[in-house]
């Protein structure tokens, strides 16, 4: 019997009318689900050209029969779809029965596919039926799909550059990839092999394939589940990280899903650990009974409802800190990092461009050595960042250590803005002390500022300050929480104004409380260029010892690098 039958006029309609091929990669991705649906374990793409001349698909799946494989290609015909409850099943990759139609109207066609013996070859140009016969071929499909678009040159202009497209192709099948370990991919294009799964089903290995040894040595192995989800897989440390959002893949029973929520989620939770526009490297392997899940949104767009969202952003959100907090993330320095390049160019960070725009601001550091007796009593050391012993200190910027391990830099800055930083947000979570000014200051504002202060102004009075208007415009602080930088009240009250005006509109009290402690650290900190004491530096490594996160600032800045010292040995060639 056929296994493929005709779907019914309504759920035709329902699919999206627009099932247009615009990009070479829905043509592959059409192609590739179909042979994951026919059971292949080894799916092989080949293109010339960027696909652009040519897409060729090999499998090894079960093939079809001479009749489903003309049926294939008229439309609204499908093996998988047979019901309205089907099309809204997320266990089925997709909708079938209308991409090959289309991409055969457009496109030289070529498809062979065999069950046993006897396998089916079927020609179509431009949809209209070249060849149908019998012939030699192995269990499985192959499809070559030519010339696309040779028949309407206006659709010519909807393709992408070669470079783009090739690029969305390669997204495509690495994801791909990743959501089925257990399936061989291999990826050629022009001949030059891009991606080369061996579908032994270890999702590692196929990290390994796409991202390389170095990153795969930095991927964390995380799972943990609750009453609805169980979740499995891999996170990046966080100092492999990557500017486009792309590389966060979160699948849903399978299926490649693509949910905002999500991927913010995975990225916050990363949050101060690496700088905001850095983006992790994570692949989420996601089960839930397919009765919470609702795919109808629209299938091509690759995102899912989900009915319980805040209890799986809570699941995701803990196992990436638990796994997070229970790793040493000093970056190791390794040798071929720091053979100097030619080429290198620093690119500066805002926050560093915030910085020097800043007038210098010279601290008390007698006032850090104070304040530090008081608060190491509360903290134990939590043993991230192991004992070590300053030595001196270079451009007046990074502080040397060693122990018996090797040496480490550590930023002083960084470091210091990070304890900073720690202390501010917890006294700002906790009510503290007030001091009252001996002199209230008098600010001024513009009379947009002016109102969005005066609106906003019991999220002041929730942080202790006595603030009030005062004239025209403007605002007289009498008293304000003990935490204020000493010497530098004037300037942190002004920056948490600034903060306050700048404020976003779902006011959030926690993101409020981090941004006013990393803005108030920055200002208090030392700064490079401030030749501090040994003593000094003691003071300030052991602080950042009995940190919650010593190894970054709260800007996702590395605080510490480390070199064993096998890597120093390799670096004299006293050891190879
Ligand atoms: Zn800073
Ligand atoms: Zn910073």
């Amino acid at each position: 019997m056929s296994k493929i039958k005709v779907m019914d006029e309504i759920l035709a309609n329902k699919i999206a009318a627009g099932e247009v091929i615009e990009k070479c990669v829905s043509i592959v991705k059409e192609l590739v689900e179909n042979s994951i649906d026919a059971k292949s374990n080894k799916i092989k793409i080949d293109l010339i050209n960027s696909g652009v001349d040519e897409i060729k698909v090999t499998d090894n799946g079960i093939g079809m029969d001479s009749d489903d494989a003309l049926l294939a290609f008229q439309r609204h015909a499908t093996s998988k779809l047979l019901s309205d409850k089907d099309l809204f099943n997320i266990n089925s990759l997709g909708f079938r029965g209308e991409a090959l139609p289309s991409i055969a109207s457009v496109s030289e066609v070529e498809l062979k596919t065999c069950q046993k013996d006897i396998g089916t070859k079927i020609v179509i140009k431009g949809g209209k039926l070249i060849t149908n016969e019998k012939c030699d071929a192995r269990v499985g499909t192959e499809i070559i799909v030519k010339k696309l678009f040779y028949n309407t040159p206006a659709r010519l202009k909807h393709l992408s550059s070669l470079y783009t497209e090739l690029a969305n192709i390669s997204e495509f099948v690495n994801k791909i990839a990743l959501s089925y370990p257990s399936i061989s991919f291999t990826l050629t294009n022009d001949g030059k092999v891009l991606l080369n799964t061996d579908g032994r089903g270890s999702l590692l290995k196929v990290i390994n394939s796409i991202y390389g040894i170095d990153v795969t040595k930095k991927m964390i192995e995380v799972s943990g589940e609750d009453d609805e989800y169980s979740i499995s897989g891999y996170i990046s440390l966080p100092e492999v990280n990557k500017s486009s959002r792309n590389h966060m893949v979160t699948i849903v029973n399978g299926r490649i899903v693509k949910n905002l929520e999500i991927n913010k989620c995975i990225n916050e939770a990363y949050h101060t650990y690496k700088p905001d526009d850095r983006y992790p490297i994570v692949v989420l392997n996601i089960e839930v009974d397919t009765s919470l899940v609702d795919v109808n949104i629209h299938p091509t767009k690759q995102d899912i409802k989900f009915s319980k969202l805040e209890e799986l952003k809570e699941l995701i959100t803990n196992i990436i800190i638990k796994a997070l907090n229970e790793k040493i993330l000093i970056p190791k320095m390794e040798e071929k990092e720091i053979i100097p390049s030619v080429n290198k160019v620093v690119v500066e960070t805002e926050e560093i461009k915030e910085e020097k725009k800043y007038e210098e601001v010279t601290l008390d550091l007698d006032y850090i050595k104070e304040e530090t007796e008081i608060y190491q009593e509360e903290r134990v050391d939590n043993k991230k960042v192991p004992v070590m012993y300053p030595v001196g200190l270079v451009r007046g910027t990074y502080i040397v250590c060693q122990n018996e391990d090797g040496m480490f830099l550590i930023d002083q800055h960084a470091a210091n803005e990070r304890i900073n930083y720690e202390y501010y947000y917890e006294s700002l979570t906790n009510k503290t002390e007030v001091v009252n000014m001996l002199i209230p200051i008098n600010l001024e504002f513009p009379s947009n500022e002016y109102l969005i202060i005066k609106e906003n102004l019991d999220i002041l009075k929730d942080m202790q300050f006595d603030i009030e208007e005062f004239g025209i415009s403007s605002f007289i602080i009498r008293s304000h929480p003990i935490w204020l930088p000493k010497g530098n009240e004037d300037l942190a009250i002004k920056k948490i104004l600034e903060l306050i005006v700048e404020k976003e509109k779902n006011f959030d009290k926690q993101r409020f409380n981090d941004r006013v402690a990393a803005t108030v650290a920055c200002k208090a900190s030392i700064k490079a260029n401030d030749n501090i004491s040994i003593e000094e530096m003691e003071t300030l490594v052991n602080r950042l010892r009995q940190c919650k996160n010593p190894y970054t600032c709260p800007h996702g800045r590395p605080t510490i690098i480390f070199y064993s010292n096998y890597e120093l040995e390799k670096l004299f060639k006293r050891a190879m």
